[in-house]
């Protein structure tokens, strides 16, 4: 039973809505495909797979359509490694069948960012076949596409169904397992920069939505021990987790309940891989990394009692231009669209920071209390990451102390949401914070 509410009438005053219709996890998911197509009045899918994809779960989707006697078009990448750029979506393109009526994915993370692109360019229902509970774009409407050579975020659609037959999920290579449990942890930090972001800025939020995000990230650190031996209730919390992060969004209307200031970190190292070629690692892992991360700075920023008068002398010398000059060395092109938001937003604006870091010093302790309810101990979660053999330190995935305190200052600019670097920043005390 899928554990979500197409609409509902929430308490918050909104009418939440998810884009998925449906998801179904379980042993054997794949069996359902012909009577899922049948919910739609499909009667021929194009099937997207890579060659790994392909072994994994394409094969038995072919044999279960084959049984029912649906014809369907099929195209499996031939590359080992397919980026998720106009030559990938433009070969899916090239080789769809136009007497085909659905698209059906067969992968995880960038095989589901082509397909949602292909279905909403063929206008066709999209069902999604995932091969690993790997990141939380599942249920998202956006691709994570490389356009012109720039990390964008696209518009496409989000799947109708999700299949995750737990027989294929258990199968996912053990990085995949971790990095998808990597970005359900960064939901602590999610969780509590919504909370501090509606009490600074005013900006929404939903408790309910909240909720339903803390209980998925429970049932996953739960049974987070699990998931190197593959037990199939814990690939189930964090493949529902992940795919409940992206209800949660759409509900939200917002990126919110899944995303704060460690999807930032993760987004910077993406940024300079794709520009620099310097070492990146999956979305999840630095996502756990910059959970890390977050939760260490979260824990000297607790301690810390605001100064106005320092806060506002801090800012009264931030060199603005130089600052620009930096994102621009540090982050090459992608620079150009952060520093066009600032132009709109005007988050350095010494008038904008004097009502924030007023309001801020005014109510510390309720800001102090949120990061209590919401946050894990820091030693706590590195007990935890190094339990699943996920990596505790920027250097084991080749980047080096110096980018990883750039990186935090970066993060501020990333988006025009109010996170953990823009709070320290707020009180004055972005550069003397420990990473
Ligand atoms: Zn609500
Ligand atoms: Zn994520």
């Amino acid at each position: 039973m899928a554990d979500f509410q197409k609409f509902f009438t929430c308490s918050c005053g909104k009418v939440h809505n998810a884009l998925l219709d449906d998801y179904i996890v379980g042993k054997g998911a794949i069996r359902e495909i012909a009577s899922l197509m049948a919910r739609y009045g499909a009667t021929k899918p194009y099937l997207i797979a890579d060659r790994n994809t392909y072994q994994a779960a394409g094969k038995q989707v072919c044999k279960v359509l084959d049984a029912h006697n649906i014809p369907y078009s099929l195209y499996v990448f031939s590359q080992e490694t397919i980026h998720p750029n106009e030559e990938a979506v433009g070969s899916a393109a090239m080789h769809y069948d136009v007497s085909c009526d659905m698209v059906i994915g067969i992968g995880s993370g960038v095989i589901n960012d082509i397909g949602k692109l292909i279905s909403k360019l063929t206008k066709t229902p999209y069902i999604i076949v995932a091969t690993a509970p790997s990141m939380d774009g599942y249920a998202s409407a956006t691709s994570s596409m490389d356009v012109d050579g720039l990390k964008t975020s696209v518009p496409s659609r989000c799947a109708n169904v999700i299949v995750g037959d737990l027989d294929v999920l258990r199968q996912a290579p053990v990085q995949m397992l971790v990095s998808g449990l990597g970005d359900m942890l960064a939901k602590y930090v999610s969780i509590c920069e919504w909370r501090i972001a509606h009490l600074i800025t005013g900006e929404y939020y939903c408790p309910t939505v909240a909720e339903y995000i803390r209980k998925a990230l429970k049932k996953c650190v739960d049974h987070a021990e699990g998931l190197l031996n593959r037990e199939e209730e814990a690939v189930r919390a964090v493949f529902e987790g992940l795919i409940i992060g992206g209800v949660a969004m759409n509900y939200a209307g917002l990126s919110r309940p899944a995303s704060g200031v460690e999807h930032y970190f993760s987004h910077v190292w993406d940024m300079r891989a794709l520009e620099f070629g310097m070492p990146a690692s999956t979305h999840g892992i630095q996502c756990a990394l910059g959970t890390l991360y977050a939760l260490r700075i979260y824990e000297q920023v607790k301690k810390y009692t605001p100064d106005v008068a320092l806060a506002e002398q801090k800012v009264s010398a931030f060199d603005h231009p130089s600052y620009n000059q930096f994102l621009k060395d540090f982050l090459g092109r992608s620079a150009e669209s952060m520093l066009a938001l600032e132009e709109k937003e005007g988050k350095y604006d010494p008038v904008k920071h004097h009502s924030r870091i007023a309001y801020i010093a005014e109510h510390w302790q309720e800001l102090v209390q949120i990061m209590e309810q919401e946050l894990p101990a820091a030693a706590e979660l590195e007990r935890l990451l190094k339990a699943i053999g996920a990596p505790c330190s920027v250097e084991e995935i080749g980047l080096s102390a110096d980018i990883l305190r750039l990186t935090f200052e970066a993060t501020k600019d990333i988006r025009d949401k109010y996170v953990l670097s823009r709070l320290c920043w707020d009180l004055g005390i972005l550069e003397d914070i420990q990473i």
